[in-house]
């Protein structure tokens, strides 16, 4: 069995999601409005390297022209909560992730 692809890990049910403690109102369907849903490119979502993950951050943080993912703050919540190794969460990518995370462990 292969893993699920980082499109298809988007289209999860919010059951299967590990939200975190956080002080983000908790909204088991907030995948559901995400932006990215339309966005099923996986080459889009998971860059091999960081100048790789400009659009995708774009479409995140409403740089294309348009507002900014409804569900931000949740979906980066949710990445960091599980250290999400791969792909464009919340408007950051794996190695911004990665520097926030070191940087609150310090
Ligand atoms: S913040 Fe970005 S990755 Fe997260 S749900 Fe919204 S569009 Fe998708």
């Amino acid at each position: 069995m292969t893993a699920p692809t980082i499109a298809q890990r988007r289209q999860q049910r919010p059951a299967q999601i590990n939200f975190p403690e956080s002080n983000i109102e908790h909204d088991p369907n907030w995948r559901t409005r995400a932006l990215c849903r339309d966005f099923v490119d996986d080459s889009v979502w998971c860059p091999e390297e960081p100048g790789q993950s400009r659009f995708a951050k774009a479409i995140c943080n409403g740089n294309l022209g348009g507002p900014a993912c409804p569900v931000r703050d949740q979906c980066l919540a949710s990445a960091l909560s599980r250290k999400e190794k791969f792909g464009v969460w919340g408007g950051m990518d794996q190695w911004e992730r990665a520097r926030l995370l070191a940087s609150r462990t310090g």
